[in-house]
């Protein structure tokens, strides 16, 4: 184990003012991940293509390079003292390397190469006995078409790219054969159609110390088209039972894969009241932004508690609330302007996070929301007005 990290333990707390910790990715999450590191003594590093992406105003060193190559990976990890992400997709070998020499880093580097890839992800739940949809995989668009074709597959289902997909931009749902050009060329997972009642989604954290925690489930409602989240609703409106069923599998899926930091754990909860995994996120996630207003640790403090092998911290609720994702208006592309800001501002409970991305392009995240209130009704009723007010547009 690394000098530093020991340094850390011994003292029991951040008191170490060149302890430096490397984020891979420069995007919002490691802006959000910044903020959280400027209230310690703690110096954060970014890794991106550009100094001008949203992190490269919280951190104190923005090391510009892509999180794909090799050798940016491996020279900036060498100068750091924990290494994290804010995006799965980067250079593993990297990473492996850097491993091998004792450098910290989490999420290891091994379980990052199962959850980038979805298959993998899939073949893991399946080889712990954890609960997901059945699955099969494919090599490419030519096997699936003569599946199909020899009655070996059966619609509906839906096809996940393995790789780099996020936010539902490699997955295709085919309902019948109308929806074969719809077939994506690349090596997928297919699933049947799970039968959803609610999407849920439960941020777990967990240190070298052992201590998992986890945070509220939280519900998570869809834009129609775009296939992002519009609405993240904390708590879900479950039943407790459901509620602590969804905490126990996220914890279980924690610990079987033994990563330290956060795992950011999607689920699917059916109409016959089954739990099953979809996928994870080794990082600060979509899903847990509501935490800095509304929680008593948000998922980026907790994120760096975990990874410094800190206490976590508590998880509790202060108070309920919607996050709603501030998305590029349709039909606009090119620079950003918030047309509605005041009025937004102006609603009771709302805290704007703005990214500072420079240009808008149609369902972009530039932002997101999170509305506090005393109940869910009023929260939900002053996200629907901000949603309204609030529209990032190109003049
Ligand atoms: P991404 O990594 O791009 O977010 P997901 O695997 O989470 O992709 O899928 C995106 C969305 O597609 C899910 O949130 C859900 O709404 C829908 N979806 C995914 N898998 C299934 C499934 N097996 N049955 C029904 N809907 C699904």
């Amino acid at each position: 184990m690394n000098e530093v990290k020991s340094t850390i333990d011994k003292r029991d707390g951040v008191s170490n003012s060149d302890f430096k910790i490397g984020i891979l990715g420069g995007g919002q999450l490691g802006k959000m991940l910044g903020l959280a590191a400027a209230n310690w003594d703690v110096k954060i590093w970014m890794l991106d293509k550009s100094k001008s992406f949203p992190g490269g105003n919280t951190c104190s060193h923005f090391v510009e390079g892509d999180f794909k190559n090799y050798d940016d990976v491996y020279n900036f990890g060498q100068q750091v003292d924990v290494l994290t992400i804010e995006i799965e997709h980067v250079n593993t070998d990297a990473l492996l390397q850097l491993e091998k020499e004792g450098k910290t880093i989490h999420p290891s580097p091994s379980k990052l190469n199962i959850i980038k890839d979805k298959g993998l992800q899939k073949q893991f739940y399946y080889e712990h006995k954890l609960p997901t949809s059945p699955f099969r995989l494919f090599s490419g668009k030519e096997e699936i078409l003569d599946a199909i074709e020899a009655n070996k597959l059966r619609f509906p289902f839906v096809q996940k790219s393995r790789l780099a997909g996020y936010d539902g931009k490699g997955v295709a749902v085919i309902r019948s054969e109308n929806d074969l050009s719809k077939i994506l060329a690349a090596p997928s997972v297919l699933e049947p159609l799970v039968d959803i009642d609610k999407e849920l989604a439960v941020v777990v954290a967990r240190n070298e110390r052992g201590e998992v925690q986890a945070f509220p489930p939280v519900e998570m409602e869809f834009h129609p088209t775009a296939n992002l989240v519009e609405f993240l609703i904390c708590p879900a409106q479950i039943s407790d039972e459901i509620s602590q069923k969804a905490i126990d599998v996220s914890m279980k899926v924690m610990e079987t894969f033994g990563v330290c930091g956060l795992l950011a754990v999607e689920l699917f909860l059916t109409k016959s009241g089954e739990i099953l995994i979809n996928e994870v996120a080794p990082r600060p996630h979509n899903s847990g932004h509501h935490t800095i207003d509304s929680c008593y640790t948000s998922q980026f403090q907790q994120h760096l508690r975990a990874i410094m092998n800190l206490p976590l911290g508590s998880t509790k609720m202060k108070t309920p609330s919607v996050m709603v994702n501030i998305l590029g208006a349709d039909n606009h592309t090119g620079h950003a302007y918030y047309d509605g800001l005041s009025e937004a501002m102006n609603i009771e409970g709302a805290n704007l996070h703005l990214y500072g991305k420079e240009l808008t392009k149609p369902f972009r995240k530039m932002g997101h929301a999170t509305i506090v209130a005393d109940s869910l009704e009023k929260a939900k009723s002053n996200a629907r007005k901000l949603k309204e007010k609030l529209r990032v547009i190109s003049l």
